[in-house]
């Protein structure tokens, strides 16, 4: 038996997170530790380690993931200004092994985007 990643826990409301967007495919919540005044990430209801695991059957959810990052974004009035990052693998910054889109936005902030940490 695998052990489910902590987002699939997430999903399955065995710990608590702010839910923003849900859909039959993904979630959306806002990061626990954020790393800019808009920090959400969204999450595929299907577990995959790494965007680099996707396979051509994937194709279709991940452009599904970016869609939804564009309109929770609009949802969040950041629409204008927003990075969209996914860290691959462990050497670039990855801590939860569950596929996910960070999307960050500097929205009530002089924060410039190269003083965010990701
Ligand atoms: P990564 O470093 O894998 O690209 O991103 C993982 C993200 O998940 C981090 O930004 C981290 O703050 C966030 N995170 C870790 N644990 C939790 C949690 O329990 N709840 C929420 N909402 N975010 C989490």
């Amino acid at each position: 038996m695998t052990t489910a990643t902590l987002f699939t826990r997430i999903i399955n409301r065995e710990i608590p997170a702010d839910i923003l967007y849900q859909d039959d495919q993904c979630i959306v919540i806002n990061d626990i530790a954020p790393q800019a005044p808009v920090h959400m990430l969204v999450i595929p209801r299907q577990p995959m380690p790494r965007l680099s695991d996707a396979s051509q059957d994937d194709r279709a959810l991940l452009g599904h993931l970016m869609w939804v990052a564009g309109e929770v974004a609009r949802q969040h009035g950041v629409d204008d200004a927003f990075r969209l990052v996914v860290n691959n693998g462990e050497d670039a910054g990855q801590t939860v092994f569950h596929l996910h889109l960070h999307v960050l936005a500097n929205k009530g902030s002089d924060q410039t985007f190269s003083e965010a940490n990701l």
